[in-house]
């Protein structure tokens, strides 16, 4: 038996469709657990500690909406990857505020989705060796994966930590939404760059007049440099 990539939590209620989403992560190396209602995924999520979450918005029982406020609420911050279904935007960017890590629209490609696992993955770990530094109040360790403010935790999901954590690291410089959804989101084209405001968005409410990061119109986002 060749060593497991860790446990892919599957909630999903097309059975067809986990299915196929369990062959490719089990083909990837990955253990895969599938659970079909959103009351079971959310039990399973807490009894089986996955490395990720695969999460349909359209469930019974739990809506997945409500399994990501559940799961953020009780300080669970596992990457979760949200599968919607055309129609659900509203629902979408719901998710991503309520902590969600990325997305997928369906129908999507299994390669899609394995790609989309392994790079919230990838983000989750981080880079190694950073040494933590100050920004202002904020004090950010990136191999700690932690936030300070004025002293105090701040609990920040994996993507509003990697957005806030690739702007400081390129400080002084402005970066468009595109480029930012290349270097944190991993995406090697265009998408829809709303997202990024989302998070940005989420940070903001979360740091407050501490939070770092500047709109510089018509542009992107910028943090200051170093000794700024
Ligand atoms: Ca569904």
């Amino acid at each position: 038996m060749t060593e497991s990539r860790g446990l892919v939590l599957v909630v999903e209620d097309e059975r067809h469709i986990a299915e196929v989403q369990r062959l490719y992560l089990v083909r990837e190396g990955f253990g895969v657990h599938v659970e079909g209602d959103g009351a079971a995924g959310l039990a399973a999520a807490r009894r089986m500690r996955p490395v990720a979450i695969v999460l349909d918005i359209g469930l019974p029982g739990l809506d997945g909406i409500s399994f990501c406020r559940a799961l953020r609420d009780a300080d669970d911050w596992t990457p979760v990857l949200l599968v919607t279904a055309r129609g659900e935007e509203a629902d979408r960017i719901l998710g991503l505020e309520l902590g969600a890590d990325d997305y997928l629209t369906k129908p999507f490609s299994p390669r899609e989705l394995v790609a989309r696992v392994k790079t919230v993955l990838r983000r989750a770990a981080g880079p190694p060796g950073e040494r933590a530094g100050r920004h202002g109040r904020l004090t950010v360790d990136p191999a700690a994966r932690t936030v300070h403010l004025d002293g105090e935790p701040v609990e920040l999901t994996t993507t509003e930590f990697n957005l806030l954590t690739h702007l400081l690291k390129h400080g002084g410089q402005v970066l468009t939404r595109e480029q930012l959804l290349a270097g944190v989101w991993g995406y090697p084209s265009y998408r829809d760059t709303r997202m990024v405001d989302v998070f940005v968005s989420q940070l903001r409410a979360k740091l407050g007049d501490a939070c770092p990061i500047r709109t510089v119109r018509g542009v992107g986002y910028s943090a200051p440099g170093a000794g700024r």
